[in-house]
């Protein structure tokens, strides 16, 4: 059973002392220390309460920075100053404001974003997504469900944004994992769980998606997309096939360039509002629920040909474990993607998957159009978009990969 949350989340009463190996780590500015680097003896990791703050010292005492502390995670530390922290909930604050000021500079053309993105921003554990006027959170850790700083992160984002409304989606499998009762996805605060948002509008009006925070669907947007949408309107032309195209993203960006745009998706309810979103943008475009691996097969050994194709699929590689097989099946996408290319046309090729670096990814394109005997210049080398930043200490926060080619015999 979990034990009971820590209430106050102000102050760091407790103390942990961890590893050489885990000093390393904070010395490289990585904010994670893993439970086997936690030590067990003189500060009993397992007398801290979950979620609480913790004052973090090295093997002989030398206090190293406050961090967060999951009792239930591999990942038992997660760092939020390399001082000391007086008032939580204050800090989470001014990392919010932060986060918003840092968007603003750097964020244009859109009313959707990330406005926190967990690590990135100093904020472990904590996800925003703004979809226009309604604002999504999402709570990864036993820290940030604390009730004092749920209170802070909701009252810093009305103030800052003043939302027509908030709603937590709940992902149940991290609830569990954090040993945190099961909660439903719900609206916070204020009236609206559902809008329309614009993504783009340098390209004529704009794209225009709905958002149901509440309906079925596990996630709103694939918002780290939002500017490889654009990249690949730039190049793309004549018959286009979007694989893998969810609720429409770069199906509906193409259709201003591309004479006829079919988007292919295994999800029916995704394949529904990819066509309440053409409908929205006055777009006709064909849906084909289907197994892209089976369609891209079936159309390639008919000799279909196509002038742009986007593939984007899930991450295959969940873990380092099954690196070999989701390279295979990478490739075996690619590989049907090349062959039903036309001369001149373009591949927009992506994968989310951490655990492929960009150089191994760009091996599978490699060795895919070695395979099919055809020559890939590499138009554009991608990654996720400026509000989902990267923060160079922490690779894990680097994992979209989006390579826009140029295919040619
Ligand atoms: N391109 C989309 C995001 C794709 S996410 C966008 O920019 O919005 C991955 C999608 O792959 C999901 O919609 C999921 O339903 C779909 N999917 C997963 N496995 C599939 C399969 N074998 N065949 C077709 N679609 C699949």
């Amino acid at each position: 059973m979990p034990k009971k949350h820590a209430v106050s989340a102000e102050l760091a009463e407790r103390s942990v002392q961890i590893s050489a190996r885990g000093v390393a780590r904070l010395q490289a500015r990585h904010p994670w220390v893993y439970r086997t680097d936690v030590a067990q003896s003189n500060v009993g990791a397992h007398d801290v309460p979950p979620g609480s703050l913790v004052r973090v010292l090295d093997q002989r005492g030398k206090f190293l920075g406050t961090a967060l502390y999951s009792s239930s995670s591999q990942i038992a530390i997660r760092m939020i100053s390399h001082g000391s922290v007086a008032d939580l909930p204050a800090l989470v604050a001014e990392r919010i404001r932060a986060a918003i000021a840092y968007r603003r500079e750097l964020v244009w053309n859109t009313d959707a974003y990330r406005i926190v993105f967990s690590e990135a921003d100093l904020l472990p554990g904590l996800i925003v997504d703004r979809y226009n006027d309604v604002l999504c959170l999402q709570v990864l850790t036993q820290a940030v469900d604390a009730v004092p700083v749920r209170e802070a992160v909701l009252q810093t984002l009305k103030e800052e944004l003043q939302p027509a409304g908030i709603v937590e989606r709940v992902d149940a499998r991290i609830r569990e994992l954090e040993q945190l009762p099961p909660l439903p996805s719900r609206l916070l605060c204020g009236e609206k769980s559902s809008t329309v948002f614009t993504m783009n509008s340098t390209m004529n009006s704009g794209v225009r998606f709905h958002y149901d925070g509440l309906e079925g669907q596990k996630t709103g947007a694939f918002l780290d997309q939002r500017e490889n949408y654009a990249a690949a309107a730039q190049y793309a032309h004549g018959e286009a096939l979007d694989a893998f195209c969810y609720q429409g993203g770069f199906a509906l960006h193409l259709a201003e360039k591309c004479s006829s745009v079919m988007g292919v998706d295994s999800s029916r309810p995704a394949l529904e509002m990819a066509e309440k979103n053409a409908t929205l943008n006055g777009r006709e475009m064909e849906w084909i629920e289907a197994n892209a691996f089976d369609l891209l097969r079936d159309y390639a050994d008919a000799g279909r040909r196509y002038d742009t194709v986007v593939l984007d699929p899930p991450a295959f590689a969940k873990s380092k474990s099954n690196l070999e097989t989701a390279l295979r099946g990478y490739k075996e996408l690619n590989l049907r993607a090349l062959k039903m290319l036309r001369p001149g046309g373009i591949l927009v090729s992506c994968c989310c998957s951490y655990h492929v670096s960009p150089a191994q990814y760009l091996n599978v394109l490699r060795i895919s159009a070695q395979d099919v005997h055809r020559n890939l210049r590499i138009v554009e080398n991608r990654g996720q978009a400026k509000d989902h930043p990267t923060l160079l200490n922490v690779p894990e926060t680097e994992y979209l990969k989006c390579i826009v080619a140029y295919v040619s015999n």
